[in-house]
């Protein structure tokens, strides 16, 4: 830290990315991208003419994307936002929505980019405590007049709850904003898209970084109702108006009308999921009932922070969290059918030579 630091941001503690190693021999299974590429659509979409056209800023409105993405799910275009990353949505939705009066409420167990958000914009936020088994009880945030941030499925527990609930919580609270942080809602989970039409206080937010393999080229979606839609859009013109590039927004029209490929990429996934989660109780792991494309796990014998290494040093990057309540647990990407067998393979190793882990 320079001694020029405001005093306002001295006790910043910033989210930690899950590690890009350059040396590229890892398996990587440590922050939830897509183990396939995007649509073929894609690579024919940034040609010489798109990377010749980089001499001119994007359409600071992403027209054409929107109106592909609003057609999708039955919107118009002033019912979507662009963002470069859903974590960029994020953080303008914090920012247009929250301060020390409006509140943001979110589990205890969740994505942990939410309290950073609030530490930045100075947003006083109330961490809901899951219960022991990490499910959320939605009863919790009925009618509890805050601005509420749902992940479904939530993160890392994998775990999603019903539309009524979410439902619910629209209705019980509708002076305030109900945010859905559907990043992992196509590897089994139901959308509160359709309910945009009907709830003037919902916003819902995807991202292509995960069930749409394009993490690399940085873009999210919001759909809301157009006033909030608009409230958002300020925070963009206020902040950075050409926030998602050229080649992005081609990528993203590329991907979107290639709907058959992403439903084909995002079942194999789910196949891989529900084969590995077998494979990992039949070794002895406890999990969660993840709709997502990872896998919260933890075994009996042996701590979180101890089988990560174990499987670093097999070349298998895995996420841990050393965090209250989550510590024994391992967050696993759920990669090819390949990839996961060698993890399985790995764990197995790593498990029939257990007694080398403890530490004398
Ligand atoms: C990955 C993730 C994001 C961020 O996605 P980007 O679009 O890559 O910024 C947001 N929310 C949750 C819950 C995530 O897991």
């Amino acid at each position: 830290m320079s001694r020029f630091l405001t005093d306002r941001y001295k006790g910043l503690t910033p989210y930690v990315p899950g590690e890009q190693p350059a040396d590229m021999t890892y398996i990587k299974l440590n922050t939830n991208e897509s183990p396939y590429p995007p649509s073929p659509k894609v690579l024919e979409a940034l040609d010489k003419t798109a990377v010749d056209r980089l001499n001119l800023y994007p359409d600071p409105t992403g027209a054409r994307l929107r109106e592909k993405a609003a057609a999708l799910y039955g919107l118009k275009p002033d019912n979507v936002f662009l963002a470069n990353g859903s974590d960029e949505a994020l953080a303008f939705a914090f920012m247009a929505f929250c301060d020390d009066r409006r509140q943001a409420v979110f589990p205890d167990i969740t994505y942990g980019f939410y309290p950073v958000y609030c530490a930045l914009f100075n947003i006083p936020c109330i961490q809901i405590p899951l219960r022991e088994d990490f499910t959320l009880r939605s009863e919790d945030y009925f009618g509890i007049n805050k601005n509420i941030i749902i992940p479904n499925p939530n993160a890392p527990t994998g775990l999603a709850l019903p539309l009524g609930d979410i439902e619910q919580m629209l209705q019980t609270n509708p002076g305030h904003v109900v945010l859905v942080d559907e990043a992992y809602v196509d590897f089994g989970g139901r959308s509160a898209v359709g309910l945009v039409g009907r709830y003037e206080n919902l916003l819902v937010v995807h991202t292509f970084s995960k069930s749409r393999s394009m993490a690399g080229a940085r873009l999210g979606f919001v759909f809301g109702n157009a006033a909030l839609i608009r409230d958002i859009d300020m925070m963009r013109y206020s902040f950075n108006s050409y926030n998602v590039n050229r080649l992005t927004l081609l990528a993203g029209e590329a991907a979107l009308s290639d709907a058959a490929y992403y439903k084909d990429m995002q079942q194999k996934i789910v196949a891989a999921r529900d084969k590995a989660a077998s494979g990992l109780k039949a070794l002895g792991f406890a999990m969660t009932d993840s709709k997502a494309n990872f896998l919260f796990v933890r075994h009996p014998d042996i701590a979180g922070g101890a089988l990560y290494k174990a499987l670093r040093e097999k070349g298998i990057l895995v996420r841990h969290f050393d965090k209250p309540r989550i510590s024994d647990y391992l967050r696993i990407t759920v990669g090819t059918p390949e990839q996961m067998d060698t993890l399985i393979a790995a764990l197995r190793t790593i498990l029939e030579n257990r007694n080398n882990l403890r530490t004398p």
